[in-house]
């Protein structure tokens, strides 16, 4: 059986749902096909979901900025948003980043979006249970969050329930390309004919394109505990951040992390994990209170080799499109992406030509070194 539609979605982790939102929102014929469940498995299913604007690359600073305002003019983005509660946060700068935290606030504090920095003092003040530092450039988010990101991708893909189609449970097992504008997706229960097909799958995105990606762990340890912070916190000297994620329970992101160029290769977190947590932890908070490991999760995700998402046509003779290369921040930037995407793919259906990029351009699949020319068929290895 041959559906045809305008363009296939492959991955329904926030990303993929996101963008496939957007494109319906454009009136665009969208098909999104779901290996498993709807940020059911792959870094959504275990992501940390917190939602900010500062960051001391300017490039994801502007994303994040784009996808904040992407949050308040676009519905699908007012949609995302519902799934995020602002809890406002704190992130401590070594003081080499003074320029870097001026920048971000010269440039992106607005009425929209207030960002302030704070004295030691201040954060005392706040009461927040993090430790009195004077070694640290204090900034604060008060409309910084933490968002539900299994209930984000949610709702995004009930949007391309509605309006477009959503497959769960249809794992693409091979695509070919045409021509510029055509191809084939092969799935065990259909075959999709379209014009774009955007790889949004995540740490798998490299099995069906050329990109240079690699597959890096995130753990993630869950802390039970008293006088934990209420707010999220990220310690940038101390490589630590808390999340709290309900009473008496915080996410600590620790190391070791290591890397593999597919999952099944990557190590399962250990007791050393759970050592790091404690204390990096300790390190955010300066305390020394009973606080015990719950468990690690074992997250992981797509990573870019400059850390900037992949994003764009792989090439001017291509109808493939990636979003992939998230590198530990996709869920924030999901909204920003959507919108980049979902433009430059229905202006390219209407008129035929790829894309001139100006702002955006750092985020195009050709800046990879090492990136190529798809080859005609991508199978999916089984
Ligand atoms: C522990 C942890 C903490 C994090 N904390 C934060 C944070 O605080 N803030 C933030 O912004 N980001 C955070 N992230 C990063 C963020 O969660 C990811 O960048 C984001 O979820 C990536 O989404 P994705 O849609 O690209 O990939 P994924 O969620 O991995 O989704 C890819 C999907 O593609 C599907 N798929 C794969 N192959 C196929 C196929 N052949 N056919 C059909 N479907 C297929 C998979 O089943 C999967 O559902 C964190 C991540 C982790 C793991």
């Amino acid at each position: 059986m041959t559906i045809g539609c305008e363009v296939c979605v492959i991955g329904g982790g926030v990303v993929g749902a996101t963008l496939a939102a957007s494109l319906c929102e454009r009136n665009v014929e969208t098909v999104l096909l779901e290996a498993g469940t709807v940020a059911g498995q792959g870094a959504s299913a275990l992501s940390g979901g917190l939602v900010r604007c500062y960051d001391p690359d300017p490039m994801i600073m502007a994303l994040a900025s784009h996808a904040l305002n992407v949050q308040c003019n676009a519905h699908f983005g007012e949609v995302f948003s519902s799934a995020i509660l602002r809890t406002g946060m704190l992130y401590r700068a070594a003081p080499t980043q003074v320029a870097q935290v001026e920048y971000a606030l010269s440039k992106y504090n607005c009425a929209e979006y207030t960002m302030r920095s704070l004295s030691a003092g201040e954060v005392d003040e706040m009461s927040l249970c993090v430790a009195h530092r004077n070694d640290r450039v204090n900034l604060y988010e008060p409309n910084a969050g933490i968002g539900d990101v299994r209930m984000a991708a949610r709702l995004m893909a009930n949007i391309v329930m509605h309006q477009g189609m959503l497959l769960e449970h249809a794992k693409v097992e091979a695509i070919d390309m045409e021509k510029e504008d055509k191809c084939r997706i092969h799935t065990a229960q259909a075959t999709f004919s379209c014009r774009v097909v955007v790889i949004a799958a995540g740490a798998w995105s490299h099995h069906l394109c050329s990109q240079e990606m690699e597959v890096r762990t995130i753990p993630l340890a869950r802390l039970y505990g008293a006088d934990l912070p209420h707010i999220p916190v990220i310690d940038a000297p101390a490589l630590a951040y808390a999340i709290p994620t309900g009473r008496d329970v915080v996410q600590v992101g620790c190391q070791p992390r290591t890397h593999a160029s597919r999952i099944t290769e990557l190590s399962a977190p250990n007791q050393e994990h759970e050592e790091d947590a404690l204390r990096r932890l300790r390190d955010i908070t300066g305390a020394c209170s009973e606080t015990r490991v719950l468990d690690v999760l074992a997250g992981y995700d797509s990573y870019s080799r400059d850390g900037r998402p992949i994003l764009g046509f792989t090439s001017n003779s291509s109808p493939c499109y990636i979003a992939s290369g998230l590198s530990g921040i996709g869920f924030k930037l999901a909204p920003a992406l959507a919108d980049i995407a979902s433009d430059e793919i229905s202006r390219f259906l209407k008129c035929k030509r790829k894309p001139t990029r100006h702002f955006w351009h750092e985020l195009s699949p050709e800046r990879q070194e090492g990136s190529s020319t798809l080859s005609k068929l991508i199978r999916v290895d089984r």
